[in-house]
């Protein structure tokens, strides 16, 4: 385990963030294999689910576990620290240094967790942190390109949120391992469990539990949770945490390429005039959009190839 102070750890999470420069040391924290539990938590907004993390965090302190929460907001596109909620809730947890709460932006992508946020729950694996709960907040829909990525995927849900069955039925459900029912003291809770465990009927095994909660009483509300995730977490590591793994590092790699040919060599040949002029022969006609597309492509793989930065990708003849 590696001994870093919460303020050291924030400060490498901030230089991840902004993609600056690491030293040798920090590397090796992004380095070694993951041995934490990442659990993705995700929901509708108002469902409960910061808290209920906050409940979480609660539960497993009493553990003596060392708890870290990534808050991830996928439109925000770097955050650069707290946000409002988080100060909020690192107050509660100030003096905790079992405990470190963090806000991250994920740079739009929905399609798969950002590669900072990957690397700041190895770091935060790496040093000493488990579980870490990283937690989709902001305002639009169940996201699930965040949690996709996550060993444990929990979907809180509450009652009078009628529309989000219609989620569940419609697919989001075959990539979650536990609900949570939360808001267990509304009327509704129990017709919500019911119509969920009628959904799940048949789908994916039953393997998938649905477990109810009060995470405004604290860690009492929320006690139901961390047995249940534990269950979850056998289940998982006996059937597929390694190729759940590699599949999300999979999609990590294909973020990352992206992001490395969008700001590198795409973003020198826009800068030097190249899509401006294919733009104009668009416009009169001279070719299509998708012709000159590949064209924009080929003359950004090309300024990578020459320099050698990027990927080993044949030139056509
Ligand atoms: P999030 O947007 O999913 O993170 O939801 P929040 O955690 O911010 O909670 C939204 C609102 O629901 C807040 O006013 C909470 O106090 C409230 N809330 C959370 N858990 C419960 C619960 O178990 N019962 C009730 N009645 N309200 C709750």
């Amino acid at each position: 385990m590696n001994a870093m102070s919460r303020v050291e750890l924030g400060r490498l999470i901030s230089f991840i963030e902004r993609g600056e420069p690491l030293a040798p040391r920090q590397k090796r924290l992004i380095h070694s294999p993951t041995s934490a539990r990442v659990i993705g938590i995700t929901g509708p907004p108002g469902a409960g689910k910061s808290t209920l993390v906050d409940a979480l965090i609660a539960s497993y302190r009493r553990l003596s576990a060392r708890v870290a929460v990534i808050a991830v907001d996928p439109t925000s596109p770097v955050t650069g620290g707290a946000v409002l909620g988080d100060r909020v809730r690192m107050g509660r947890h100030a003096v905790d240094d079992g405990v470190f709460i963090r806000s991250m932006g994920s740079r739009g992508r929905t399609d798969g967790l950002s590669p900072s946020v990957r690397d700041a729950s190895r770091v935060l694996s790496n040093a000493g942190y488990d579980p870490i709960f990283i937690e989709t907040v902001g305002v639009g829909q169940i996201e699930l390109g965040v949690v996709e990525c996550c060993d444990l995927r929990i979907l809180v849900l509450a009652p009078l949120w009628g529309d989000y069955i219609q989620a569940v039925k419609a697919g989001v459900i075959e990539m979650i391992d536990l609900v949570v029912v939360n808001k267990a003291d509304l009327p509704g809770a129990g017709a919500l469990v019911h119509e969920l465990e009628q959904a799940l009927h048949g789908k994916r095994g039953s393997e998938v539990r649905v477990v109810m909660a009060s995470a405004n009483q604290g860690d009492k509300g929320a006690e139901s949770v961390p047995p249940a995730i534990d269950s979850a977490w056998q289940i998982l590591s006996s059937s597929g945490l390694t190729q759940r793994r590699i599949e999300a590092t999979e999609a990590e790699l294909v973020n990352r390429v992206q992001d490395t040919f969008a700001n590198g060599p795409l973003r020198g040949a826009i800068r030097a005039g190249n899509a401006q002029l294919l733009a104009e022969q668009v416009t009169l006609g001279t070719i299509s959009a998708s012709e000159a597309a590949t064209e924009l492509f080929k003359v950004a793989l090309a300024t990578c190839t020459r320099t050698g930065n990027g990927p080993t990708v044949k030139k056509e003849p």
